[in-house]
């Protein structure tokens, strides 16, 4: 097999990164442009060890998958994958990819529920990063070449709103007609680097213009054209990013027309967002995506919330309608400025905004003993660190909801939560339609002994303490939870008893039933059911 060499193939199945698999001479061949049953010729682009990469040259006979491609750049840009497969077949893709992940990554074989469809397959996305260059004829404005960095412009985005590439088209005439010297990011000269935009669901548009430079010339034209034809603009932003690396949104903020902040609704709360505050981009499905999380959390308003990786506080303020206490943890210190607001503005006061890293977060709540009884978690695409991880298996929260945009990171975190943790639903939800990614909804539940239920029945009434030394198995718990904060069960006040001498009665007293699974008192627990003990004078020190 060598390059230009044309092939008739079955394409078999689906690569991740929605190309179609076939095999020739007992390589895998992944196909740009194929879809999985096509039957087609292909022409070899690259061979190497073990595969090949190859691009569909004509179709003979095309998969029943298979829809009609309406974007112009889609064999170029990077941004979508699945435009010529039907939405159907889409789902499909990601159901089994989640379910695939959990059980190759994650030792998890459990039924997956089919995709949550989003209410909008083309125009969903709130936000844009536009790229600049310098082309030849002119500057451009648009979005990578897939697997490059050299810029396609792009006049019309399936994936934004109709908003945006106007306002967007607007700048690409003005830089085109004062020939702007884009930036260029191999020799750092030129200014304007990115265009970013965020609509909200109401209708206006935020616009930061990333620049190498403190000043853009002629700027103020550019400013007053935009508002002038476009009255949705909230606000205009000037980002002053000198570094070298690819971060887009970094540097100073400066404000050039109205308001820093875009304000939008979620959930029928109000949320106001800083240029650099995480928001979901797919405005309906998010609403659909959190009424999941929150009928998985199935609150009553008694218990305490922990929610790591909280953004500007969306979850963590509509579990806080449910909740006793809320606390959000989140490591950008914009979003928790944003987050403390949006509290404010809704006049929610349960809630405690904490600016941190997760891990060290969870690590603190261990330490200062707050019983936490629903965690919701929401990382980026690494998802959990080890150290988050044995935090909340020190938390030992009864439920843990974990939402995932990589059903790789995700499988690989519940393999480790596993074993104290039971999954009980896996609810994946198209945030992305059209491209390869997906999110998830996990809920998980803590594993029980089957002996703990039983054991924290009637223990009072057994125990054989004289009656005038011995404080009830509940004045015990009270007066652990007021003095240490902690929440203890009968189980552990018994085996803390019996290591001081105290009798406990044979029949709790669990030698039968004390097996590996009999969960073990905790040291932290272990003191404040010893200081209760001597409180109550039933040991000395
Ligand atoms: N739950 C929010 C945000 C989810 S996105 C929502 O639905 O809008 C993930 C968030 O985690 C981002 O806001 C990001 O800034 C934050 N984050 C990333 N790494 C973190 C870390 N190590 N500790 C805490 N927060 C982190």
């Amino acid at each position: 097999m060598k390059k230009n060499d044309i092939y008739r193939a079955k394409i078999e199945n689906w690569g991740s990164n929605g190309e179609g698999i076939c095999r020739i001479e007992g390589m895998a061949v992944f196909v740009r442009g194929a879809a999985k049953d096509d039957l087609c010729d292909i022409r070899i682009l690259k061979v190497q060890k073990r595969h090949a990469f190859a691009r569909v040259e004509t179709i003979i006979q095309a998969s029943p998958h298979r829809i009609e491609n309406d974007c112009p750049y889609f064999d170029k840009c990077g941004g979508c994958a699945y435009r010529h497969i039907s939405y159907e077949e889409e789902l499909r893709l990601k159901q089994e990819r989640v379910s695939d992940a959990l059980k190759r990554i994650g030792g998890i074989d459990m039924p997956v529920e089919p995709v949550t469809p989003s209410p909008d397959i083309d125009g969903y996305r709130n936000k844009a990063i536009f790229q600049t260059a310098n082309t030849r004829s002119a500057p451009v404005i648009g979005f990578y070449r897939r697997g490059s960095h050299d810029v396609i412009p792009i006049e019309h985005c399936a994936l934004q709103c109709h908003l945006t590439n106007q306002v967007v088209g607007v700048i690409a005439d003005f830089a085109a007609e004062n020939n702007l010297e884009m930036y260029d990011e191999t020799k750092h000269t030129g200014t304007l680097r990115h265009v970013f935009t965020r609509t909200s669901s109401e209708g206006q548009i935020q616009v930061c213009l990333v620049s190498a430079t403190k000043h853009i010339d002629n700027i103020d034209k550019l400013t007053t054209r935009l508002v002038e034809e476009f009255p949705q603009i909230s606000g205009i932003m000037l980002i002053h990013n000198e570094d070298v690396g690819n971060v887009a949104l970094t540097g100073p903020i400066t404000t050039l027309y109205g308001e820093q902040y875009l304000t939008d609704t979620l959930c029928g709360l109000t949320f106001r967002i800083s240029p650099y505050s995480f928001f979901q981009i797919n405005h309906a499905q998010t609403e659909n995506l959190y009424s999941i999380a929150l009928d998985f959390a199935d609150l009553t308003g008694t218990g305490n919330v922990l929610d790591l990786y909280c953004g500007i506080g969306t979850i963590t303020l509509n579990l806080a309608k449910k909740a006793k206490h809320v606390y959000g943890v989140e490591i950008i210190p914009e979003a928790i400025e944003d987050a403390r607001m949006n509290a404010v503005f809704n006049e929610i006061t349960n809630v405690d905004f904490i600016c941190a890293d997760a891990g060290e977060a969870a690590k603190e709540i261990v330490s200062s003993k707050t019983t936490i009884d629903l965690l919701t978690v929401d990382p980026p695409r690494k998802g959990l660190s080890s150290q988050t991880i044995e935090a909340i298996l020190e938390i030992g929260p009864a439920r843990i909801i974990y939402i995932s945009c990589d059903p790789a990171t995700l499988a690989r975190d519940l393999g480790l939560l596993k074993e104290h943790y039971t999954v009980q639903h896996v609810q994946p939800v198209d945030m992305f339609p059209r491209t390869t990614h997906v999110e998830t909804v996990v809920l998980l539940s803590q594993q029980k002994p089957n002996d703990r239920i039983e054991i924290d029945l009637d223990l009072d009434e057994l125990d054989p303490t004289p009656a005038e030394s011995k404080a009830t198995y509940k004045e015990i718990k009270e007066y652990v939870r007021q003095n240490f904060n902690l929440k203890v069960s009968s189980l552990y006040i018994s085996q803390v008893k019996r290591k001081y001498g105290l009798e406990v009665g044979e029949n709790y007293n669990l030698s039968k039933s004390e097996n590996q699974k009999t969960p073990q008192c905790p040291p932290d627990k272990e003191e404040a059911i010893k200081q209760a003990l001597i409180y109550f004078q039933m040991i000395t020190e």
